[in-house]
C-alpha cells in the first residue's frame, strides 16, 4: 500500500459541497485535512439549482427539516462572507425573494394549501393575485392566476460555492487527493486509513464520509446507516438570457396543472429551470420526455424562455434519506471510532451546508450542537429494513 505519509487529523471522502465545507471549515480550525474525491458526473452538487428556500421548501409532515433548514438558512449571509473572503471568490448568493405561482384552479388551491401551512408555522409569506404577482414579476404569463411570495427564500449559485469552497480548503491547507476511496481500515476499534482503489491510503485519525448517495458503498464503516441513502433523480436545464429573452428577476416556482416547475435566475444571465424527482435508482440519463416537460411547463409560466439559449440538459442524484433528513454524526454502534457520517441531505443539501459543517467540526472538536437529535446517522439503527438494500 502506497499514498500520503502523513496522518491526517481528518479524512474527508466526498467533495461535493457538504465534503468540501467540511474539510475547509476543519482546516479553518487548525486540524490537518485530507480529502478524497472522485468528482462524480451525476454529483448532486454540479446538478443543484441553489435555491436557500425553507419557506417554499414546506411540505406536511416535514416539521423538523423546516427547522433545520430555517437554521441554515440563517447562517448564510455570515457563511458566504466567510467563505468568499476565505477564497477570494464570488458566489452569488442573491437574495432575491422566490415566488410560487398557479396556472389553473387546481393549482391554485394547492399554493393556496401550502401558503396556509406557511403562515401556521408563522413564516413569512404574502398571498398575492395574479395581478400583483405579474406586477412584482413581469417576466410571468398572463395565465397566472395567483401566488405566494417568500421574500425571504433566497439563491445561491452552488457551482461557484462549490469552487470557492475547494479555493479556501486549499489555502487553509486541505490536502485534495482525486480517486475513490473504497475501504475505511481501522485498528483497535478505531479508524486508522481510507484505502483508494488504486492501493494509496490516506491514513487518518478521523473519517467523515460525505459522499452522497454512494455514501453507503464503502466499506468498513461497520454500521448500516449510510445504506439507507438512496439516489433521488433531478433533470434539470439551464438556460442562458438573450437580448429580447424577459427572463425574472427572481427565483420562480409554480404548479402547471399540477406538475411543479422552477426557474431560477443567476445575475450573470443563466437561468436553472427544473426538476424531476424520479426513482430510478443510479440511472441518470437525460430523457428527451423530461426536457421537453420543463421547457413546456416553464415557458407556459414563463414565456421568455422560448427565447433563451439552452445550454445545458443534466442530471443529478439527491442523496434521499427515508424521512427526507440527513444522516449527521457517529452511525452507530457497529461503526469504528472516529467515523463520522454526514450525508443523505436529499433536495436541501445546499441550503444545509453551513449548519452541517459546523455540527460536523463541532464533533469532531467533541462537542455535541443542540437541536440535532432528528438527524442523528444512528437513527434507523434498529430498523430490519436498512442493511438489506431496502432503502435504495
Ligand atoms: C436536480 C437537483 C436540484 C437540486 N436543487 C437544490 C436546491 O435548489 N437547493 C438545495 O439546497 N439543494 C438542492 N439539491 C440537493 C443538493 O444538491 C444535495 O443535497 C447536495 O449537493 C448533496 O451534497 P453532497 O456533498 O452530500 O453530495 P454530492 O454533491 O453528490 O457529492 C458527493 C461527492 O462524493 C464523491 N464520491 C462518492 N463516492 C466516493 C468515493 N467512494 N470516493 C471518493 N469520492 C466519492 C462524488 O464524486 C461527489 O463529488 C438539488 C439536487 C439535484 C440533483
Amino acid at each position: 500500500m502506497s499514498g500520503p505519509a502523513v496522518r491526517f487529523d481528518v479524512a474527508v471522502v466526498g467533495g461535493g459541497v457538504i465534503g468540501l465545507a467540511v474539510a475547509w471549515r476543519a482546516a479553518a480550525r487548525g486540524m490537518t485535512v485530507g480529502l478524497v474525491d472522485d468528482a462524480r458526473p451525476h454529483r448532486a452538487t454540479w446538478a443543484a439549482a441553489g435555491m436557500l428556500a425553507p419557506v417554499t421548501e414546506l411540505h406536511p409532515g416535514e416539521e423538523a427539516l423546516l427547522e433545520l433548514n430555517r437554521a441554515s438558512a440563517a447562517r448564510y449571509p455570515r457563511f458566504v462572507a466567510e467563505v468568499e473572503a476565505a477564497s477570494g471568490q464570488c458566489v452569488a448568493y442573491r437574495r432575491c425573494g422566490t415566488l410560487t405561482v398557479a396556472l389553473d384552479a387546481g393549482d391554485v388551491d394547492a399554493v393556496d394549501e401550502l401558503y396556509h401551512l406557511q403562515r401556521r408555522f408563522g413564516l413569512v409569506a404574502e398571498r398575492l393575485r395574479g395581478s400583483a404577482c405579474r406586477k412584482l414579476e413581469p417576466a410571468l404569463a398572463v395565465g397566472v392566476r395567483g401566488g405566494v411570495h417568500a421574500p425571504e427564500d433566497h439563491q445561491v449559485d452552488n457551482r461557484r460555492l462549490a469552487g470557492a469552497l475547494r479555493e479556501a480548503g486549499a489555502r487553509a491547507g486541505v490536502v485534495t487527493v482525486v480517486g475513490t476511496a473504497r475501504r475505511i481500515e481501522s485498528a483497535g476499534g478505531a479508524v486508522e486509513t481510507v484505502v483508494l482503489a488504486d492501493g494509496s491510503a490516506l491514513p487518518a485519525s478521523r473519517v467523515v464520509v460525505t459522499a452522497g448517495c454512494w455514501s453507503g458503498e464503502l466499506e468498513g464503516t461497520g454500521g448500516t446507516a449510510a445504506r439507507v441513502i438512496r439516489p433521488l433523480k433531478g433533470q434539470i436545464l439551464r438556460l442562458r438570457a438573450r437580448p429580447f429573452a424577459v427572463l425574472p428577476e427572481r427565483t420562480v416556482r409554480a404548479l402547471v396543472h399540477g406538475s411543479p416547475v422552477y426557474a431560477v435566475p443567476r445575475a450573470d444571465g443563466e437561468l436553472v429551470v427544473g426538476a424531476t424527482m424520479e426513482e430510478q435508482g443510479d440511472d441518470a440519463t437525460v430523457t428527451a420526455g423530461a426536457v421537453h416537460d420543463l421547457l413546456r411547463d416553464g415557458r407556459a409560466v414563463l414565456p421568455g424562455i422560448a427565447e433563451a439559449a439552452l445550454v445545458e440538459c443534466g442530471a443529478g442524484l439527491r442523496p434521499a434519506t427515508p424521512d427526507n433528513l440527513p444522516l449527521i454524526g457517529r452511525p452507530g454502534s457497529g461503526a469504528p471510532d472516529g467515523l463520522l457520517l454526514a450525508a443523505g441531505h436529499g433536495r436541501n443539501g445546499i441550503l444545509l451546508t453551513p449548519l452541517t459543517a459546523d455540527a460536523v467540526v463541532d464533533l469532531l472538536d467533541g462537542v455535541t450542537a443542540p437541536g440535532l437529535d432528528a438527524c442523528r446517522a444512528d437513527r434507523f439503527a434498529a430498523d430490519p429494513a436498512v442493511g438489506t438494500g431496502a432503502g435504495r
